[in-house]
């Protein structure tokens, strides 16, 4: 450590900037190049004629896992990220005409379209889902995920729930919801992870108790605020955030790290390195053949990716009729799978958010911003998506949403897979780098054999999401610190 003076970051998405933000507070000298002209990768956005687009994540969900990160990089998260809960965060529809709304806390409605649901039984149920969740997501968020890996951790302190952990999150909601509607309401909490419920490992299922228990928050201003407020400790500190800055490789000499390639400047010398890019990414092209170890370049070649995905986001001059966040039309639980299947007449299962319900700034004064990832062929070859093709998508999308609100269209931004790919630097367009199938003990490791180099990011543990790709950045820079 004592040699360690400068450390060079790859990636200036959450798990860099806070990386570097706990660096820079511990006196080292950090210094970040990031390819695109901003800072935040997947957790960006993008304001077009007033109206604020993300570039990924829509929401934050796990407040306390950032809370850990922001504390750590020296800042009190409270003050300098004002968090905007989503107080009514989705509303369902079935095609037998039930309508389920989730609201503030446990407050779950639904209005049957014959009969009616019975309340007692409803509420025992969540009742139940909390009473054998909570306590795993508790200890998940305050003590296991943020702290490095370790089996005898989750062993000694997390045996009492890994009898859950078995099955699937389709297994569990049958086993905890006695209503197929309730339960398709459920699930669809669930579908950004790409997959349908029957595919989901049941510890997904935390994803739901998180919304129902913390509830899931926008950062007052938009996502992008997160990564501008985490570089402020970085930048306080005398780090460099290097924009518009690509790293073409990791130069690596008798086995240690030497220093990074940078496109246009040549070599600059570092002491080690952090790569925030996926591990596919760093062990498959930024490294060259003979010094990528070989077992992390085969789990490079051999990763079973997550979805891709195709948005489309609107800027609407009117205010459009959406009482909650996030509008679901979905099939039944069993059938959610078709929901990622692309119909050639159309969107059939409308899947929406509308941001400036929770946070009416992010439009001009009476619009609207909506964001929906249509489903697309997920084997159509990505170099193929040309202007025509987004076009068709987007075409299809809105005549979906017209069907159910007045749209005055002021704005539109389409992202197909491969400007994912391009414009965020994602491997293949992969949305999360790693499939949310993969467990943690695949993920690609922080440290690595080669001296000084140093992975991180969503492809490492714990795994994506914006709080938890932060809270890597953390683990790693701590590992770095005490080599
Ligand atoms: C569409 C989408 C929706 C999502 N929805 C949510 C959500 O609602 N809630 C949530 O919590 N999470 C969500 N996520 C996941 C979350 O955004 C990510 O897990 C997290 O932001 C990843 O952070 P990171 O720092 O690991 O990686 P990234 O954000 O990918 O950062 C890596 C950075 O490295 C840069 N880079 C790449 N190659 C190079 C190079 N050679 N040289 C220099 N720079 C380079 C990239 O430009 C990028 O800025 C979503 C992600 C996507 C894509």
């Amino acid at each position: 450590m004592a040699s360690i003076k400068t450390v060079g970051i790859i990636g200036g998405g959450v798990a860099g900037l806070a990386a570097g933000g706990l660096l820079a507070r511990m006196g080292i000298k950090v210094k970040l190049f990031e390819a695109n002209e901003k800072i935040g990768g997947c957790c960006a956005t993008t304001n077009i004629g007033g109206y604020t687009f993300n570039d990924g994540a829509l929401y934050l969900a796990l407040p306390t896992m950032l809370d850990h990160v922001f504390a750590k990089v020296g800042l009190d998260r409270t003050a300098v990220l004002p968090l905007r809960k989503i107080t009514a965060p989705q509303t369902t529809v079935l095609p037998n005409g039930d309508k389920i709304t989730f609201g503030d806390g446990l407050r779950v409605t639904v209005e049957k379209s014959s009969g009616t649901v019975n309340e007692t039984v409803l509420k025992r149920e969540l009742d139940d889902m909390m009473k054998r969740w909570a306590p795993a997501l508790r200890l998940l968020t305050e003590d296991i995920l943020v702290n490095p890996l370790s089996y005898s951790r989750i062993l000694t302190k997390g045996w009492r729930h890994l009898h859950k952990f078995g099955g699937t999150v389709a297994d569990e909601l049958r086993r905890l919801f006695s209503d197929d509607s309730v339960r398709a309401a459920m699930s669809g909490v669930l579908l950004y992870t790409g997959l349908p419920p029957e595919k989901q490992p049941a510890i997904s299922v935390l994803g739901l108790v998180t919304l129902f228990n913390d509830g899931f928050h926008l950062p007052e201003g938009g996502m992008g605020k997160v990564p501008e407020a985490l570089s402020s400790a970085m930048l306080a500190r005398g780090g460099e955030i290097h924009l518009n800055t690509r790293v073409d490789k990791i130069v690596v000499k008798d086995g240690r790290v030497r220093g990074l390639e940078i496109r246009g400047q040549g070599l600059v010398e570092v002491d080690a390195v952090i790569s925030t890019v996926s591990g596919m990414l760093t062990f498959g092209s930024l490294l060259d053949n003979a010094d990528s170890p070989r077992k992390l370049k085969r789990m490079a070649q051999e990763a079973q990716l997550s979805h891709i995905a195709f948005s489309v986001q609107l800027g609407l001059r009117n205010k459009i009729d959406a009482p909650s966040h996030s509008h679901c039309f979905l099939p039944p639980m069993e059938q959610e799978g078709d929901v990622f299947t692309p119909c050639d007449d159309g969107v059939r299962w409308l899947v929406y958010d509308a941001p400036t319900v929770t946070l009416p700034e992010l439009a001009p004064a009476g619009g609207s911003v909506i964001e929906m990832y249509p489903p697309v062929h997920r084997d159509f070859p990505i170099d193929d998506w040309s202007e025509e093709k987004k076009e068709a998508v987007l075409e299809k999308a809105v005549a979906a949403l017209s069907r159910v609100h007045k749209l005055d269209i002021a704005v539109k931004r389409i992202v197909s897979p491969q400007d994912f790919r391009n414009n965020l630097n994602l491997y293949r367009g992969a949305v999360y780098g790693l499939s949310p199938q993969v467990a943690p003990w695949h993920h690609f490791p922080h440290r690595t054999p080669i001296g000084g180099l140093y992975q991180t990011g969503q492809t490492t543990y714990p795994g994506y999401s914006v709080g938890r790709a932060a809270t890597s950045g953390i683990l790693t820079a701590e590992l770095l610190m005490a080599a």
